[in-house]
């Protein structure tokens, strides 16, 4: 299956992509984690062929637009905190004293995790890894927990790792409607727990007479709820680029 057979008009189409475990593959390290080979020019060639395109992530932009140096690709970081949308910079006004936020939770988790799990500042979420260390499982959530109450963030299991957002109102589905314009169609691709609430925005905008179309990743640790809401399933960060190519 490819985007262009799942959609009327390329060029009256919406495509968001999630970046870790969509276009790249996820690796031990989350700072090496490099777009898939022949990710970047599908997406490149669907702008050129009128596609509004745009890699929504829990990362900063400023990660993104490292792995992501291509004009017509929007990106949306930290779950629409922060945009680069039509070469123009921004993030909303709370973002700064989130970041705050963040940085204290970030000294907490370095201080009281266990030794082998590792910290990610992602600017307005943190991440505990413990990927290389599995049997840390249980005392990472341990103080996952703990960091949610004391500074009252939620606390949401994802692929090898727990993440502790902020309670705002801000989430990969609320980016999708806001970005999702005058598109007739809108193609959301994603692998992970954080994309479930994109998929709820393809529902709104369906009830509100869009066609869209909604693609998991698929691998061993896809969610189930992720691959029940799929339309489509392709395989891995590879199978991503082939559905965008052709
Ligand atoms: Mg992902």
């Amino acid at each position: 299956m490819r985007l262009s057979e799942v959609v009327g008009e390329l060029s009256s189409t919406a495509l968001f992509v999630d970046y870790d475990g969509t276009i790249a593959p996820i690796v031990d390290d989350p700072r090496m984690a490099h777009p898939a080979p022949g990710a970047i020019d599908a997406l490149v060639r669907l702008c050129g062929l009128g596609v509004r395109t745009t890699v929504v992530s829990g990362r900063p932009v400023d990660f993104l637009a490292t792995m992501i140096a291509s004009a017509g690709v929007d990106l949306i970081g930290v779950y629409g905190l922060e945009r680069v949308v039509g070469g123009q910079r921004s993030e909303v006004a709370v973002a700064d004293e989130l970041r705050q936020l963040m940085a204290s939770i970030e000294r907490d988790a370095v201080a009281r995790g266990p030794s082998g799990m590792t910290v990610e500042n992602k600017g307005m979420s943190i991440t505990l890894h413990y990927r290389q260390h599995p049997e840390l499982a249980a005392d990472v959530a341990a103080l996952a927990a703990w960091l949610g109450t004391r500074w009252s963030t939620d606390v949401r299991r994802a692929k090898q790792s727990i993440e502790l957002h902020p309670q705002v109102d801000f989430d990969k589905g609320s980016a999708v409607l806001e970005l999702a314009g005058n598109e007739s169609s809108v193609v959301y691709v994603g692998d992970d727990e954080g994309d479930v609430p994109a998929f709820g925005a393809l529902d709104v905008l369906e009830g509100s007479g869009l066609s869209v179309v909604r693609v998991a990743v698929g691998s061993p640790e896809l969610p189930q709820l992720l691959e029940a809401l799929a339309d489509i399933v392709v395989d891995g960060p590879l199978g991503v680029v082939e559905f965008l190519t052709g």
